[in-house]
């Protein structure tokens, strides 16, 4: 054990975006290093953990395991229930910057999150949850630089609108543009997640 790193908690995350995006990809890849290549639904458990991530806040070390919850490809067709979301620390919002209407998309799946997580996620003591749940945005495949269509210009200008919705206004939600398949900025992402989880809990 480590002295100058403080007790252990546990933050739920949980991941939205269109079908196809690579939320699944991005979730393997970052908890276990590889990126298969494979279109599989997730089957089986609800959410991966992630053990032992170190997060800094106000030169503080806070050790931290992470449960990533992902859907099992029922965003297609079915809402994914409360259970899903019920206690998320913070929320993943994924697009494919390949494709523009995922990130157009983002608007359902943030309002959707907020609906079902609605003003019980704070606790009360933080205020509306609404006006400052952590969200963080990420813009997946940039190793497709051919297949391109959504500029960082755009999806940054996305990420603004989406704060100016609340009562902190001025900071735009953090955006990261990823590879799932060359691992760019992947550990990046997650990192400011569970720093941004850590801050809000
Ligand atoms: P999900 O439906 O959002 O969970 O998306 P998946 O993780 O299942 O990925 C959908 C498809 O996109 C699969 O064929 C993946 O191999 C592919 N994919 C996911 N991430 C990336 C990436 O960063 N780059 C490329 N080139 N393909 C990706
Ligand atoms: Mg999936």
């Amino acid at each position: 054990n480590n002295s100058s790193v403080s007790q252990k908690k546990t933050l739920k995350i949980v991941i939205l975006g269109d079908s196809g995006v690579g939320k699944t990809s991005l979730m393997n890849r970052y908890s276990t290093g590889k990126f298969t290549g494979q279109y599989k639904a997730t089957i089986g458990a609800d959410f991966l953990v992630k053990d032992n991530v170190v997060v800094e806040l106000y030169q503080q070390r806070t050790l931290v395991t992470l449960q990533i919850w992902d859907t099992a490809g029922q965003e297609r067709f079915q809402s994914l229930g409360m259970g899903f979301y019920r206690g998320a620390d913070a929320c993943l919002l994924v697009y494919d910057v390949t494709d523009p209407h995922s990130l157009d998309n983002l608007d359902h799946w943030r309002k959707e999150f907020l609906s079902q997580v609605g003003n019980g996620l704070a606790g009360g003591s933080l205020g509306d949850a609404s006006t400052q749940f952590p969200f963080v945005v990420l813009g997946n495949k940039i190793d497709k630089p051919q297949d391109r269509l959504v500029p960082r210009e755009q999806a940054e200008e996305w990420c603004r609108m989406a704060a100016s919705n609340t009562i902190l206004g001025s900071q735009p939600l953090p955006h990261f543009e990823t590879s799932a398949k060359t691992s760019e900025s992947v550990d990046e992402a997650f990192q400011e997640v569970a720093r941004r989880a850590l801050y809000y809990e």
